[in-house]
C-alpha cells in the first residue's frame, strides 16, 4: 500500500473513515456521490485546468500512478510540469503544477486550491494547505528524484481572487492570488512527517480502529456517510440532532459518556437552551407546540397581495459573465404565486433563462413585470433571496431602486419556526426549519418525492447542463420543465404553509 495525500489528509480528520476508504469500500462508497459533491470534484478540475494558464506550454502527466515519467521529464528539466506525481516507498502525491525556476535553477511547486481568498480573510483555511503541501513536499523529498543539482525551490499556493470582477476575457493574472508558503510549509515539515508515519501504521494495518468514530462527539450536520456505519447505535433521532449541539460540545459529551444517546432518553432535569428545550419536549411529548398569539403576531406583518417567491440559482466557481466574481450565484430561475386577496384566486408566474447567457436583465425584467407593485413577499430564508437581489444591484445599478424596493417588502416564511422566534414547532420538523422538513410534518400530501428534481443542489447542477449544451434538444425540454415543477413546488410548499399558519391562528 502506497498511502496517497488524499487519504491522509481524511485520516487527519477521521482515521476510522480514511481506514473504510481503503480496507471497507463497499461502505466508504456506499452511496453514489450528490449532484453537489459532484460539482465540487468538477469544479476543482476546471479550477486546476484554467490554472494552468498562469504557467503555459507544460506537460500533463495524465495517469494519476505515473511517476516514473515525471522523473524522466524532471531529470531533462523540462520547464512546466502538470500534475507530476511522486511515489516513494510508502507514500504517493499528485501534485498541481511543478515549475523550472531560471533564476534560482530549482523545481517550484505551485498547489492550486478551488477556495478563495482576499485581503482580509488572507490566512483562512491555510493550516490545511499547508499540510497538504508539507505532505507533497516530504514525499518529494523522500524519492530524492530532487537533490544535487535538481532541488525543490518554493512552495506556493495558489487561490481564486475573491475580489476578481470579471470584465470581458477571463484574466488569470487578476483570477488567481499566488501565495509563497515556502517558510510555513518547512515549519511543519518534520510534524506533518511523524504524523503521516503514524497514518501509515494504521492504515496499512488489516486491523479496524475500533469503536465509534469521532462524531459521536459532532453535532448530526458533521456525520458522514460512514458514520451509520461506524455508530450504528445511534438512532435516527438522537441527541446529535438537538438543535447546535454541535456548539455544545459539554453537553453532548456528557450524554455520550451516560450513554444517551436517544434524544427520548434526555432527564428532565438536564441543562438544555430554552431553544434545545423545546424541541427536545416536543420530541419526547409526540405533541405539536403551538403559540397562537405568536402565530397571529407574525401574521399580522404580512399584507395582501401576498406574493410568494423562491429563487433558483448557480454558484459558478469562474465568473462566467461580466460582473461577476468567483462563486457568485447566478440566478437563472423564479417561482412566483401570488394571492390577491384574503380567498382570492392564486396565481402562479416563473422563469427560467435556460441559454449560456447572463440572465440578469431577463429575470429582474420579469421580476418586475410580475411581482405585484405592493404587499409582501414571503420567502423561505430570507438572507438568501436578498443577498441575490443586492448583489444584481450592484451588477446593474438600474434596477437597483426595484431591488432594494423588493428586499424592504421581503417577509421570512422561517421566522415561526426558527429559533428564538419559534412559534410552531412539531415533533416531526426533527429539530430542523429546513422547509425540507416542515413541508411534510405539516402538508404531507404535497411531496416532493414525485418530482424529478427534489432537491437545489440537483436543480442547480441541472441548469449547469442544459446551458453547457450537454442534453439535446428533447431531453433539454424534458429537463426545463423539470426544474420548473421543482422551483413552482417550493412557492406552492410555501403556499400551503402559509394557509396551516392561518388555520392555526383562529
Ligand atoms: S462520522 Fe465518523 S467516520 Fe465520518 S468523519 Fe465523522 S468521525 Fe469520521
Amino acid at each position: 500500500m502506497k498511502l496517497s495525500k488524499t487519504d491522509f489528509l481524511i485520516f487527519k480528520e477521521c482515521q476510522k473513515n480514511a481506514w473504510l476508504k481503503i480496507h471497507r469500500p463497499d461502505i466508504y462508497f456506499k452511496y453514489p456521490l450528490s449532484a453537489f459533491e459532484k460539482n465540487i470534484i468538477e469544479t476543482g478540475n476546471e479550477i486546476d485546468e484554467m490554472a494552468r494558464q498562469l504557467f503555459p506550454g507544460g506537460v500533463l502527466v495524465k495517469s494519476r500512478e505515473d511517476s516514473k515519467s515525471t522523473q524522466k521529464l524532471i531529470a531533462e528539466r523540462t520547464s512546466v510540469i502538470y500534475q507530476p506525481v511522486f511515489a516513494s516507498e510508502k507514500f504517493l502525491a499528485v501534485s498541481d503544477i511543478l515549475v523550472w525556476n531560471k533564476e534560482t535553477e530549482k523545481y517550484d511547486l505551485y498547489e492550486v486550491k478551488s477556495s478563495t481568498v482576499s485581503e482580509e480573510d488572507g490566512g483562512r483555511k491555510t493550516e490545511d494547505y499547508l499540510v497538504d503541501m508539507a505532505f507533497q513536499k516530504r514525499v518529494i523529498l523522500e524519492t530524492g528524484i530532487m537533490s544535487g543539482e535538481i532541488s525543490l525551490g518554493q512552495t506556493y499556493l495558489v487561490r481564486l481572487n475573491k475580489e476578481y470582477i470579471r470584465r470581458g476575457e477571463l484574466n488569470v493574472f487578476g483570477l488567481f492570488k499566488v501565495e509563497n508558503l515556502t517558510k510555513e510549509v518547512d515549519e511543519i515539515l518534520k510534524e506533518i512527517g511523524a504524523e503521516m508515519d503514524s497514518a501509515f501504521e494504521v492504515l496499512s494495518s488489516e486491523k479496524e480502529p475500533p469503536g465509534h468514530c469521532g462524531c459521536i462527539l459532532k453535532g448530526r450536520g458533521s456525520h458522514c456517510t460512514t458514520s451509520e456505519y461506524s455508530n450504528a447505535d445511534i438512532p435516527e433521532y438522537s441527541v446529535h440532532d438537538i438543535a447546535r449541539i454541535g456548539n455544545s460540545k459539554k453537553k453532548l459529551k456528557e450524554l455520550v459518556d451516560s450513554s444517551i444517546l436517544n434524544i427520548a432518553d434526555i432527564p428532565q432535569d438536564f441543562e438544555l437552551s430554552e431553544i434545545q428545550r423545546r424541541q427536545v419536549d416536543t420530541a419526547q411529548s409526540g405533541r405539536t407546540y403551538i403559540d397562537r398569539a405568536g402565530i397571529s403576531e407574525f401574521l399580522a406583518t404580512i399584507k395582501y397581495p401576498v406574493a410568494f417567491l423562491d429563487y433558483e440559482t448557480y454558484p459558478s466557481a469562474l465568473p462566467r459573465f461580466d460582473g461577476y466574481r468567483p462563486y457568485q450565484q447566478i440566478p437563472f430561475q423564479f417561482s412566483l404565486h401570488v394571492m390577491e386577496k384574503p380567498g382570492g384566486e392564486l396565481l402562479h408566474y416563473d422563469f427560467i433563462h435556460a441559454e449560456d447567457t447572463c440572465p440578469d436583465e431577463a429575470f429582474v425584467s420579469s421580476l418586475q413585470k410580475d411581482l405585484p407593485k405592493f404587499g409582501s413577499i414571503l420567502v423561505w430564508n430570507m438572507k438568501f433571496e436578498k443577498g441575490i437581489n443586492a448583489q444584481i444591484a450592484e451588477r446593474q445599478p438600474k434596477f437597483a431602486k426595484f431591488l432594494k424596493e423588493v428586499n424592504d417588502r421581503v417577509v421570512d416564511l422561517m421566522i415561526p419556526f426558527y429559533g428564538k422566534t419559534l412559534v410552531y414547532d412539531h415533533p416531526k420538523f426533527y429539530g430542523s426549519a429546513s422547509i425540507k422538513y416542515v413541508l411534510p410534518a405539516l402538508v404531507p400530501e404535497l411531496s416532493y418525492k414525485n418530482l424529478h428534481i427534489q432537491e437545489g443542489g440537483t436543480a442547480s447542477d441541472t441548469w449547469n447542463r442544459i446551458v453547457s449544451g450537454e442534453y439535446g434538444a428533447e431531453e433539454k425540454e424534458c429537463e426545463i420543465r423539470a426544474l420548473l415543477d421543482y422551483c413552482g413546488q417550493d412557492t406552492l410548499a410555501m403556499v400551503e404553509i402559509w394557509r396551516v399558519l392561518e388555520g392555526e391562528s383562529k
